[in-house]
């Protein structure tokens, strides 16, 4: 069933409810009031009636006073204590006779339902006891058809059935109008996704400045999406098209070397054994490059970091001490207090560490110093070499996916020109910084700042 639909019928179902609710109360209350208006009426007639009559008084006055006061279908009669009818006028037999008389010691009102010859009828009846000496001798008895009731009654009833009719007409055509303004900006969005399903291209929602609403917000939430799909998407793209301009060059050295040595087979053994080693080196740079391209998509994704609590230098004098025995450099560790206390992921903390290092280590011959230090609010990093360092025009670039500053000499140290791309999503990652500063011929100063969780 369509969502207009439902709401039209879910609308509807409320209103005539709602409708059918306040009509039987309107009904009643109009039932309570006729009644009690009528009733009072006649209270007022009985006490009139009982100032008119004497004790006296032969049955003939008594009738004849009492015939005064009969209205349009209605008795009047005075019961004994035995209940039996003492005196009686009517100008309806047939009435009279449908209700028995009964004598009462105090005020009371009662409603009947009596069937007379032209249908059923309500018949309200009062009975004032009459008083002498202090005691109750006799009881007055007025009944009368509440025509007004049962005339007004008929009316009501036909007038509040016909509004909840109405009622629900006008909610089902209005529920219907209104459901397909709420629901048009949804089946523009719909229509957008169908669209974008069939094109394979990202489109956006056109937005009605106005008004501010949850389907406004919805629209720009899907704008913001297809936004940063777009950017995924080109992401994405460069990645791949980097990556296959990468590894070209590798793969067309292995090539060559392979097709070298099938042509000459291996007559000469020295110049094989060249081209192995050839073949053998570019395939590590490939090697070490895919796990590099690995690293790069999972940092770049945002996934949950296994943040803890970590000693800052414990970490980097494990990390001083591995580069240490594999490399033989001297890397210095300087700091003010022990521990330093980081939240972070401790192991692509280590790879950010690690990167730095070694490049720290790759682009200078002397001692590497590391200086860790305490803020107030966070922890700064700093990496210092005595190397090569980075011409000034070429500072910004080095954070971008494959950007090295001298490819030749970067083909020496093996740099594949990613770890700094890295080492920035991680930073990111952990809402850190990571900055450079480097003068040509003198050196490089990494700093890597972490905020305080
Ligand atoms: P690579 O794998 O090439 O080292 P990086 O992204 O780590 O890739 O570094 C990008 C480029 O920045 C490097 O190719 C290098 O030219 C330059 N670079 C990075 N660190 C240093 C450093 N400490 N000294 C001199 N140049 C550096």
């Amino acid at each position: 069933m369509k969502i207009t639909t439902k709401i039209n019928l879910i609308t509807t179902a409320w209103i005539t409810c709602v409708l059918v609710i306040v009509n039987i109360a309107v009904f009643y209350s109009f039932m309570n009031v006729t009644v009690n208006v009528e009733e009072k009426i006649m209270l007022q007639n009985a006490g009139e009636i009982l100032e008119d009559i004497n004790h006296g008084d032969s049955d003939a006055v008594i009738n004849d006073k009492l015939s005064k006061y009969l209205t349009n279908g209605s008795f009047i009669r005075i019961i004994d204590p035995q209940s039996n009818i003492s005196n009686q006028v009517t100008n309806n037999k047939q009435l009279a006779n449908k209700i028995k008389g009964k004598f009462t010691a105090s005020k009371e009102s009662k409603r009947y339902l009596v069937t007379l010859a032209q249908g059923e009828e309500q018949i309200l009846v009062v009975r004032i006891p009459i008083e002498s000496n202090g005691k109750v001798i006799e009881t007055l008895e007025i009944g009368e058809r509440l025509v007004g009731l049962e005339l007004g009654k008929d009316v009501l009833l036909s007038i509040l059935v016909l509004c909840t009719i109405f009622g629900a007409i006008i909610s089902l055509l209005g529920g219907k109008w209104l459901a397909s303004i709420i629901i048009r900006p949804v089946s523009h969005m719909i229509n957008t996704m169908e669209e974008i399903e069939q094109s394979g291209i990202t489109k956006r929602v056109v937005i009605d400045q106005q008004p501010k609403d949850e389907l406004q917000k919805m629209a720009v939430t899907f704008n913001r999406m297809m936004d940063r799909l777009d950017i995924n998407l080109e992401k994405q793209q460069q990645f791949i098209s980097d990556a296959s301009h990468e590894l070209k060059t590798p793969i067309t050295v292995i090539k060559s070397y392979a097709d070298f040595l099938r042509r000459r087979g291996i007559q000469n053994k020295e110049v094989a054994l060249d081209a192995v080693e050839v073949i053998h080196s570019e395939a590590t740079r490939i090697q070490q490059m895919t796990e590099k391209f690995l690293d790069l998509a999972n940092t770049e994704s945002e996934n949950a970091l296994d943040k803890k609590s970590i000693d800052l230098v414990l970490l980097s004098e494990e990390i001083v001490k591995q580069l240490h025995s594999t490399y033989k450099r001297n890397l210095v560790l300087h700091y003010e207090e022990k521990p330093i206390t980081v939240i972070a992921d401790e192991l692509k903390l280590k790879q950010v560490l690690i990167i730095l290092l070694d490049n720290a280590i790759k682009y200078s011959t002397d001692q590497i110093d590391i200086y860790l230090e305490k803020k107030e609010n966070g922890t700064v990093i700093r990496v210092k070499d005595h190397g090569i360092g980075i011409p000034m025009d070429e500072i910004n670039n080095v954070f971008e996916r494959f950007y090295r500053v001298d490819k030749a000499r970067n083909r020496e140290t093996g740099g594949t020109g990613l770890g700094l791309s890295i080492a920035k999503n991680i930073m990111k990652q952990h809402n850190g910084e990571i900055k450079v500063d480097s003068v040509e011929g003198v050196g490089t100063e990494m700093e890597l700042f972490l905020p305080k969780d």
